[in-house]
């Protein structure tokens, strides 16, 4: 765990601007800066960075947080990781938690710098080896396609690596997958004779490699192992190259193979990621559907292809999100997406993507098949086959409860759901629509824009089950706990991955609205304070009065008092407009 007061300072240190514009370009409109959202495809801009508040919304996706969110949600980067790199950039030393020490960080340079150096030294191999440049042309691939992805060539030697690295008996080299150490002392390189595809995190660092044999060997991939740097249910070959291309397209495409991804990229589809030998994972589509609203996944035409497909499903069910779109290709018999671009071109291929089946209609095919429907017994079966799978799909309600129906057509009897309202929380939304906002979410988006008017506010509110009012109440106590919450780039660090997250997160958009139009927010905040004090005054003056003063507590007598001077209070500022103090209003 970093400690909170480091992460504070942190983002007191760093200029969200700053880290934003290191990769998206950032135009000044009023009190804050705009951008295409980099998280969602759109033609106007509706991303909106404060400067003075420190923090990001996007009014079309709802992107929102720090700097430190930014980084994570942009690059991919996990909190530690993008808290060390923000870290790094201001000079500030992460502290030790006693787990993860410094030592551990500079294994793992070690370890990238002989990626780096294993990258480069096949890659000038491949220069150097007449037989696999013949494989690669052969295969109808360019130069500028091979340097593109930084492909080389693993020279069929024992020790190749030997004339590369300063210490073949370095230990780091086996803990990279880079060689093998063998029985008696015996150290080998890994990969001989192969073309290798450097694997790069999404920082554009090699983190792994894929080699190809170029003849009939076996086995026909190598990929490294696990290591420190690389976990390949976590990874996607050619992501770093393609990030660009899939935020603009709002699409990405998920094959199988290495080639298919340098191929597709070359006949100028280049917004194409591969798996690393495995089905995909949930993991990565979670990351994939960060970056685009929809993705198509390009399986061989098949019996092995449509397997593959199932699963992909499978993974996918968790991560899917009501309004996003998951597709699945499958091409034609005997073709892969590599052989396909080849032979047919770029807008054969694309057109055959925008065929893709859609995830829904992929389930409840391959849940028909399963099934006789034409018996009852059938349909009672495809129903109780189809749940489970529903179930899975807690972030995307609608289309479940979509999917639900369906099958209820299919099946010719209600689901079980079609009854209950719908599974999963749904969204609670502190904003009324179209009346007043109550004096709760006022003064609760006051306290995010000045997190020290939290001095200002009354021990208690009144009692009000509401979502805005639990909020406000969270938010007062937290405020009051933690010194360090000073500034409102603080508070919305502090709720991330929090139950009232995403309620928080409207009430900061609200406020980002409130910095554009120069809104005047004291004047609000005083209005909705009197209004609740006022409120909380009547509920005490109730509560107590039916108790004779006697009967009362101490604590009971204060509150008692209290509420009576709230009461003279409110009379008294809401007769006091004249008396000069509104005058800057
Ligand atoms: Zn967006």
């Amino acid at each position: 765990m970093i400690p909170q007061d480091f992460i504070q300072t942190l983002l007191d240190r760093v200029d969200i601007v700053d880290v934003v514009e290191r990769y998206v370009p950032l135009k000044k409109a009023g009190a804050n800066y705009q951008a295409r959202c980099p998280f969602h495809n759109e033609k106007s801009p509706s991303f909106t960075v404060s400067p003075t508040k420190q923090f990001y919304h996007c009014f079309g996706c709802g992107a929102h947080g720090t700097a430190i969110t930014f980084l994570m949600q942009h690059t991919g980067m996990g909190f530690v990781e993008a808290v060390k790199e923000l870290a790094s950039r201001t000079g500030m030393q992460v502290p030790d938690d006693g787990t993860r020490n410094n030592p551990e960080d500079g294994r793992r340079e070690q370890l990238y710098e002989l990626m780096e150096t294993a990258a480069h030294f096949y890659k000038g191999e491949l220069k150097n080896n007449a037989a696999a440049v013949a494989y690669l042309k052969n295969r109808g691939l360019t130069g500028e396609a091979a340097a593109r992805y930084g492909l080389g060539y693993a020279p069929d030697d024992w020790q190749g690596l030997a004339r590369a690295v300063a210490d073949y008996q370095d230990k780091a080299l086996e803990e990279a997958g880079l060689i093998i150490a063998g029985e008696g002392g015996k150290r080998y390189d890994r990969f001989r004779h192969r073309v290798m595809f450097p694997i790069k995190n999404e920082r554009g660092k090699v983190i792994a490699f894929g080699g190809r044999v170029l003849d009939k060997g076996e086995p026909k991939y190598l990929n490294s192992p696990e290591t420190p740097l690389f976990h390949k249910g976590r990874e996607l070959y050619g992501l770093h190259e393609a990030r660009r291309a899939i935020q603009s397209a709002g699409r990405v495409i998920v094959v199988e193979g290495y080639m298919d991804v340098v191929m597709l990229a070359q006949h100028g589809v280049e917004n194409a990621v591969a798996t690393l030998g495995t089905a995909v994972t949930s993991d990565q589509v979670e990351r994939l559907l960060r970056l685009a609203d929809a993705i198509v996944f390009a399986f061989d035409g098949d019996a092995a292809g449509r397997k593959a497909a199932w699963r992909a499903l499978e993974n996918s069910l968790p991560q899917v999100v009501d309004g996003k779109r998951l597709g699945f290709l499958f091409l034609p018999e005997g073709e892969d997406p590599d052989s396909y671009v080849r032979g047919h071109g770029r807008a054969a291929f694309e057109a055959l993507l925008d065929k893709a089946l859609p995830l829904s209609q992929f389930l409840l095919d391959e849940m028909a098949t399963k099934t006789d429907l034409t018996s009852p017994e059938g349909k009672v079966r495809l129903v109780k086959l189809t749940e489970p799978y529903l179930d899975q799909m807690r972030k995307a309600p609608l289309l479940a409860r979509s999917l639900r129906r369906q099958l209820a057509s299919m099946s010719g009897m209600p689901s079980r759901a079609q009854a209950r309202f719908t599974p999963g929380a749904p969204s609670v939304s502190i904003q009324k629509r179209g009346g007043q906002p109550s004096p709760y979410r006022v003064v609760l988006q006051a306290l995010i824009q000045d997190p020290a008017r939290v001095a200002r506010l009354p021990e208690v509110l009144p009692n009000d089950a509401s979502p805005e009012a639990q909020a406000l109440t969270g938010l007062m106590a937290r405020l009051r706990q933690q010194a360090g919450l000073r500034l409102t780039r603080h508070v919305v660090e502090s709720y991330r991955e929090q139950p009232e997250q995403t309620l928080m997160e409207e009430a900061e958009a609200a406020v980002l609205v409130w910095e554009e139009t120069e809104h005047d927010v004291e004047a609000d905040f005083r209005g909705a304070l009197a209004t609740l004090e006022e409120h909380a005054g009547r509920q005490a003056a109730t509560d107590l009065s039916r108790k004779q003063l006697h009967e009362l507590s101490p604590d009971e007598r204060v509150r008692f008092l209290r509420s009576l001077q709230a009461k003279k209070l409110s009379v008294l500022a809401s007769a006091g407009e004249g008396d000069g103090r509104g005058d800057s209003d």
